[in-house]
C-alpha cells in the first residue's frame, strides 16, 4: 500500500488537485475549474468531489489526509478563510470542518504562499535549508516563511503576509488599506500600470515589457526602467527580511521570473545598501529563483497532513 496526500490548489477560478506520496512522487494532478458563480455549496461540491475521485483511484488506505491552499487570510484554529477577495463565497465558514466531515479525512488548511514555500522546502529549491522566504510575484504578492522546516505563522495564521509589507511610505493606495505595499510596486500588476504610465502600451502585460526590454532604443530604455524600479522595491523588502531573519535562503516565483536579468541587479543593488545584515553575510544568504512553479503550493498543501498530523513528519531529503 502507498502512503499519499493529497494536496489541493483552490485558486481564484480554478481547482488544482495533486496525489503525492511519501518520498515526493506525484501520483496524479488534475486541475479544472470551479463554479465560484454558484456559491458556497457548488465549490464545497467540486472540491470534494475532485479529491474523493482521487481517492477513489488511489485507495482510501493509504491517504494521509488532505492539504487545502487558498488566497486570503486564513485563522487557522477555526479552519476560516478570511478577507480574501478571490472567494467571497467561503469566507467567514468553517470551510476546513465541513471538507473534512463530507469526506471524512484529516484536512489541513493553509494560505496558498505559506503552502508553496512549504512545497518549495520540502521538493523544490529549499530542500537543503531548514529556514526560507518566498516571495510569489503574480497579481499580487503573496509571502510564505519557513522556518525550522515549518511554516511560521503567528498567533492567528496570518504571519507572512510580505506583500503588504511598506516599501514607499507614501506609495500606492493598496486594497488592505496601507499605501506603498510591496505588492503595489512590485508585482505584475505594477509593472504593467508602470509601464502604461510611460506609454509602452495600454494593454501590456509583464511578459510584453520583458520583450521590450531586451530591445535597443527608447522604449528598451524605458521598460529597463519599470524592471529597475520593481527591483529596487524587492530589494527594499529583501532588506527588512534578511535583517529579521538572517536566513540563508529568499526565494521568489512567478510569471515574472524570465524577467530575473532586468530587476535582479537593481535589486541586490538596492538590498546591499539596505541591509548591513546581506552586506556581511553575502556568501552566506542567496537570493535565487524558486523551482517548482505552480506545483510548488501542490507540495507544500500535500505534505500539510504529514507535517500537522499524528503521524510523523516526512524525513527531509538532502
Ligand atoms: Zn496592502
Amino acid at each position: 500500500m502507498i502512503e499519499y496526500a493529497i494536496g489541493v490548489d483552490l485558486g481564484g477560478t480554478n481547482l488544482r488537485a495533486a496525489a503525492i506520496d511519501r518520498s515526493g512522487r506525484m501520483l496524479d494532478k488534475i486541475s479544472g475549474s470551479t463554479n465560484f458563480s454558484e456559491g458556497r455549496d457548488a465549490v464545497l461540491g467540486d472540491i470534494v468531489s475532485a479529491i474523493a475521485k482521487m481517492r477513489e483511484k488511489h485507495g482510501g488506505m493509504g491517504l494521509s489526509g488532505i492539504g487545502v491552499g487558498v488566497p486570503g487570510f486564513i485563522r487557522l484554529k477555526e479552519g476560516f478563510i478570511t478577507g480574501s477577495n478571490n472567494l467571497p463565497y467561503l469566507e467567514n465558514f468553517p470551510v476546513r470542518d465541513e471538507i473534512s466531515r463530507r469526506l471524512g479525512t484529516f484536512v489541513v488548511l493553509e494560505n496558498d504562499a505559506n503552502a508553496a514555500a512549504l512545497g518549495e522546502k520540502w521538493m523544490g529549491a529549499g530542500r537543503d535549508v531548514d529556514d526560507l522566504v518566498l516571495l510569489t510575484l503574480g497579481t499580487g504578492i503573496g509571502g510564505g516563511i519557513i522556518s525550522g522546516g515549518r511554516i511560521l505563522r503567528g498567533a492567528v495564521g496570518m504571519a507572512g503576509e510580505l506583500g503588504h509589507i511598506t516599501v514607499v511610505p507614501d506609495g500606492n493606495p493598496c486594497g488592505c488599506g496601507n499605501r506603498g505595499c510591496l505588492e503595489k510596486h512590485a508585482s505584475a500588476t505594477a509593472v504593467t500600470a508602470m509601464a502604461r504610465m510611460l506609454h509602452l502600451g495600454d494593454d501590456v502585460t509583464s511578459k510584453d515589457v520583458y520583450l521590450l526590454a531586451q530591445q535597443k532604443g527608447e522604449l528598451g530604455d524605458k521598460a529597463r526602467m519599470v524592471w529597475n524600479i520593481m527591483g529596487e522595491a524587492l530589494g527594499v523588502a529583501l532588506a527588512t527580511l534578511v535583517n529579521t531573519f538572517n536566513f540563508p535562503l529568499y526565494l521568489l516565483s512567478g510569471g515574472m521570473l524570465p524577467a530575473w536579468e532586468f530587476f535582479e541587479p537593481e535589486m541586490l543593488r538596492t538590498l546591499e545598501r539596505r541591509s548591513f545584515t546581506y552586506k556581511v553575510t553575502k556568501d552566506e544568504t542567496r537570493i535565487a529563483q524558486a523551482m517548482l512553479g505552480n506545483e510548488a503550493g501542490l507540495y507544500g498543501a500535500a505534505y500539510l497532513p504529514w507535517l500537522e498530523g499524528k503521524s510523523s513528519p516526512v524525513p527531509v531529503t538532502r
